[in-house]
């Protein structure tokens, strides 16, 4: 009799496991190393287009905040996301393969014909002003990304100095895998855009981030890029704050990017 007790109560348990959503969520968050992890990248910190960045910064999972360097709101924000529990990374101006006004890079930025000592400089003084930095990604760029050269200085540079680097993927010829395997960085880069070409709205960045929540299911880990300002702004960062839950449930952990190229380096996913 005891026995037959012991099988049922047994069974219940089972079920219970399978049945109920938290006790999954318990079970993928189980092993640190081997859980889902998507990490939300937000471009475009620090500049004078404000949408959204009060809405953004007041999230309650941790962004990985790309903030431009040298710009009006650079110190106030990147200090307001460190307080708020967000990561910082250096949101680095890189010139376009089309002409662009200047002052869609801010005052410095690695310009297409730089050598890789002039640009490392320039981020080198940018970091300066950011020394929360723990790494870089690319503000428009599309002309500088297609040399693999220039990229893999750059590149090696960061390694040295233990600051990551993540493709934006701004230009489908980017070269910067190329350039991650000449000097052996880990390369990671962007999964999905949460406002692909433009197209801005919530329901958008909403599809976009369970996109990118079942890539990380498939691969171990994913990385979206959202922005504040003319971009994206607050649809995004309402996109965000709806969706957390609906992600979390889905056994994916929202992480820094900083977690995501730890696994990639390691090769655990
Ligand atoms: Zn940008």
């Amino acid at each position: 009799m005891k026995q037959k007790v012991g099988i049922i109560l047994a069974f219940l348990a089972f079920f219970a496991f399978i049945f109920c959503p938290n006790c999954k969520k318990e079970m993928a968050y189980a092993d640190e190393k081997t859980e889902p992890v998507m990490a939300i990248i937000i471009d475009d910190f620090g500049g004078y287009e404000r949408g959204g960045v009060s809405e953004m910064l007041e999230i309650n999972v941790p962004l990985t905040c790309a903030v431009i360097p040298f710009v009006d709101h650079t110190k106030e924000d990147s200090e307001m996301a460190i307080k708020n529990g967000h990561e910082v990374i250096l949101h680095m101006p890189m010139e376009s393969h089309v002409n662009l006004p200047q002052s869609w890079y801010g005052p410095v930025y690695v310009k297409n014909y730089d050598t890789i000592k002039q640009a490392t400089e320039k981020i080198d003084d940018c970091l300066k002003e950011l020394p929360m930095a723990k790494g870089v990604n690319i503000h428009i760029g599309s002309g500088v990304s297609r040399n693999a050269d220039l990229m893999a200085g750059i590149i090696a540079h960061l390694k040295e100095r233990d600051i990551y680097f993540c493709d934006s993927r701004t230009h489908p010829d980017t070269k910067c895998e190329e350039a991650c395997r000449m000097c052996n960085a880990p390369y990671l880069y962007r999964d999905v855009f949460l406002e692909p070409h433009g197209m801005k709205s919530y329901a958008s960045a909403v599809r976009f981030l369970k996109e990118g929540a079942s890539i990380a299911l498939k691969r171990g880990y994913s990385v979206a890029i959202g922005h504040v300002g003319r971009e994206g702004g607050k649809d995004t960062a309402l996109a965000i704050k709806n969706t957390i839950k609906e992600i979390e449930d889905m056994g994916v952990r929202i992480v820094p990017l900083s977690v995501v190229n730890e696994r990639i380096k390691n090769n655990i996913v």
